[in-house]
């Protein structure tokens, strides 16, 4: 009969179980650097906000040549909010 020793032993051969092992560890790291990101991100003035929501994740989400003006080099960027799914076009 195996023993809990033994199957222990025979898990450590097995690659998978050395990163389970590991992954707890590793999401705590990740939870505590992106708790520092948002941190960082609410006291950041200079990001763009969500003008419905106020979410400072309003992201370009697409880029490209304005319909009228595209061959004089405007462009039309469009920024989705991951928050409330708000989106706007700005031609520039
Ligand atoms: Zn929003």
């Amino acid at each position: 009969m195996i023993n809990v020793s033994d199957l222990l032993k025979i898990l450590e051969k097995i690659p998978l179980w050395k990163q389970l092992k590991e992954l707890p560890a590793k999401i705590e790291d990740f939870e505590r650097r992106l708790s520092a990101l948002e941190k960082n991100l609410e006291t950041d003035d200079s990001v763009k906000k969500c003008p419905k929501c106020g979410s400072k994740y309003f992201v370009l989400t697409d880029t490209k040549p304005n319909l009228h003006l595209g061959i004089v080099g405007v462009q039309d960027r469009q920024y989705t909010c991951e928050k409330c799914s708000y989106s706007e076009v700005e031609s520039g």
